[in-house]
């Protein structure tokens, strides 16, 4: 997606067949459904996993009335002005929860030709310190076997600042109130598709997570800060170190100066003065 692209088109709406003619990918979105309105997209896909839905699925939504984040948290879109879409992966990944992390990367490289966007380990990704974009990973068991890998992946693109509620304004924004102009939903969608099929496709041929983890690492807006390690109710100051080869977050407790790792899940990270 070149700027030039972006600029032709202003207030262009979601469309399938638009969205698949941009795409170069030979499994990802290949079957792409659009909804129009749906409590997540993210939800239809664990109801209809076990029959319809085949490997690299793309659901995606107009609007969302039940969106999620991680923890059971609400992830806010406003109708026709975000992207909220899920892919549903079948074969077995050794190590799904590195998928959260491989998804940040392939976004980021699909917005770069945009702006340098920042990842916020794990799963956000941030422009001019606001978060426009969130994935949420979700695994689906039956018994023991792991059936398949849903990544749910909201972008803001469209909203205004009157989309977002109040209490989200001062760490939430969209791509249009970033970059000053509206996109075009269906570009954006496209290209991230493309380059989340290539690096997934490199992942599951070498089983080496370290070419996305590197871009991970290169955008991450929190190595070498001192922040809060948010768990629960319970919070402690640390400074980060690295991400590990395993995807986990190298931090050094400010009180103990003990290392720790940390791997996703519960935590949240939040800067000493503010969001990041
Ligand atoms: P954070 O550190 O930002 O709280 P998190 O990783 O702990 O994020 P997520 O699941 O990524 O949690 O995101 C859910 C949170 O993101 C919500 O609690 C809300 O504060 C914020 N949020 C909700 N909708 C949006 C949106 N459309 N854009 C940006 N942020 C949103």
């Amino acid at each position: 997606m070149t700027k030039k692209e972006q600029n032709r088109e202003s207030t262009v709406s979601l469309s399938k067949e638009q969205i698949i003619e941009k795409l170069t990918t030979t499994v990802i979105g290949r079957n792409l459904s659009l909804f129009d309105s749906v409590e997540s997209t993210n939800l239809v896909a664990k109801e209809h996993i076990q029959r319809e839905l085949v490997d690299g699925e793309v659901l995606l939504a107009l609007e969302q009335t039940a969106g999620k984040g991680r923890l059971g948290r609400e992830w806010t879109s406003s109708k026709g002005k975000a992207l909220t879409m899920s892919i549903v992966l079948k074969p077995l990944v050794e190590k799904p929860y590195l998928l959260t992390q491989l998804t940040a990367a392939a976004l980021a490289a699909a917005l770069s030709p945009l702006a340098d966007f920042g990842i916020k380990w794990p799963n956000d990704l941030l422009l001019n310190n606001k978060k426009v974009a969130g994935i949420l990973t979700e695994t689906v068991y039956s018994g023991s076997t792991l059936e398949a890998v849903i990544i749910g992946v909201g972008i803001n693109v469209n909203q205004d600042a009157s989309d977002f509620p109040d209490s989200i304004l001062t760490k939430a924004s969209s791509l249009k109130m970033e970059l000053g102009s509206p996109l075009d939903p269906n570009a954006i969608a496209a290209a991230f598709l493309n380059s989340f099929e290539v690096m997934y496709q490199q992942y599951l041929q070498t089983k080496d997570p370290s070419l996305f983890l590197e871009i991970c690492r290169e955008k991450s807006l929190i190595i070498g800060k001192t922040v809060w390690i948010v768990n629960g109710k319970q919070k402690k100051k640390a400074r980060v170190k690295d991400i590990g080869t395993d995807g986990e977050l190298k931090i050094i407790d400010d009180m103990t100066g003990m290392e720790e790792a940390l791997y996703g899940g519960e935590i949240s990270i939040r800067g000493i003065d503010g969001y990041i």
